[in-house]
């Protein structure tokens, strides 16, 4: 294979504009430690409906697609490539690459905490922008030229190519967990958002020892299917008011509210809502304001009246991702990827999206 086909994004333009254009490019030869990847898979993500909106800067002209998951077909040089775990990569292993923290930064270093990396680069966007070398960085293609020095995970055979582009959004429910140091064993926990990322914190939660987690959102088909996967109740935000969900929540948890809030929404009133749900001495995780939203009115009272904790909970770090791939080996979480798009059919996936005609639409390239 000397070309390959690419998908690049010139300028800022809204998903209905069609902006992706797909090229054909020369692969440029392997230096010592790269590593070139057929992409198999890549999940489109809210963050690239966000990023065509102007609401996540990206390098342009950019190749998006961060959520990936392909097999390795040359590696560049002699010496072997480890993964994160120190495995030795070989061709024809099936693997995914992360964000790159520098490990060298105060957020690296000091406070411990990689997905806070001041300098971190991201496949999909970040690395460098298109027009330049080695072009193909990001998932919108069929090839990735994946840089000397990159955070590889060889995927074990038991995760399916879609646990893999769900893991993005697990890697955060897990993060969340991690800040919260687990669930005691029976907690009520609520998710407010039936997308990728509150689907996972739904399943996670349930995992990680929830007694009844009540999954809040729209539309009804992804309500049924978080009821398939275990969801204790399932409240429509089409159907209800917040004071109703409010109060249904209230009822489900004998009036005392619920021991955990995971806020997978991104949407602002969503915060002052999962107060209202949390119970004396709750916890409110904030997890779905990856893009700004915008503000809200808050009223304090609440929280100290309640003595709830409020966390917010950025991205993952490597270890998370690792972390959620034990999860993604046991629960058929394939059936939670709705749509299947080729390349050529980018600007159709991103365009059902943005409408949220699909609960995980992914490319297939
Ligand atoms: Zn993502
Ligand atoms: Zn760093």
């Amino acid at each position: 294979m000397t070309t390959a086909r690419i998908a690049v994004l010139p300028e800022i333009r809204a998903p209905r504009e069609r902006p992706f254009q797909i090229q054909t490019r020369e692969i440029p030869p392997l230096v010592e430690g790269a590593v070139l990847v057929k992409n198999l898979m890549a999940g489109v993500c809210g963050t690239d409906v966000h990023i065509l909106h102007g609401k996540v800067p990206v390098r342009l002209p950019a190749v998006l697609g961060h959520e990936n998951a392909g097999r390795v077909e040359a590696i560049g040089g002699d010496a072997p490539i480890k993964d994160i775990t120190g495995k030795t990569l070989q061709i024809g292993d099936t693997v995914t690459w992360l964000p790159k923290s520098c490990m060298r930064c105060y957020n690296c270093t000091i406070l411990n905490d990689q997905s806070k990396c001041t300098n971190r680069v991201g496949y999909g966007g970040w690395v460098v922008p298109a027009d330049q070398h080695p072009y193909f960085v990001g998932g919108f293609a069929e090839v990735s030229w994946v840089l000397p020095g990159s955070d590889f995970v060889v995927i074990p055979p038991e995760v399916s190519l879609e646990g893999v582009v769900l893991g993005d959004a697990l890697r955060i429910m897990v993060h969340a967990l991690d800040c919260l140091g687990g669930l005691e064993y029976g907690d009520t926990v609520v998710v407010q958002g039936a997308g990728p990322v509150g689907m996972m914190g739904m399943i996670l939660a349930k995992d990680a020892g929830a007694g009844k987690v009540i999954l809040i959102g729209g539309p009804a088909g992804r309500l049924a299917l978080a009821r398939e996967f275990g969801a204790y109740a399932t409240l429509d935000i089409a159907e209800m008011t917040a004071a109703e969900r409010i109060a249904a929540v209230m009822d489900m948890t004998d009036g005392r509210g619920a021991d955990v809030v995971f806020e997978c929404a991104g949407v602002p009133a969503a915060v002052p809502e999962g107060l209202e749900m949390a119970r004396i001495n709750g916890s409110c995780l904030i997890a779905g304001h990856y893009g700004d939203a915008g503000t809200v009115p808050i009223n304090p009272h609440v929280i100290n009246k309640k003595q709830i904790s409020i966390k917010g909970v950025w991205s993952a770090s490597n270890k998370h991702f690792l972390r959620g791939l034990t999860l993604l080996g046991r629960i058929p979480v394939e059936k939670l990827v709705t749509h299947r798009f080729t390349l050529d059919q980018i600007n159709d996936a991103l365009i059902a999206a943005e409408r949220q005609e699909v609960l995980k639409a992914v490319i297939v390239p």
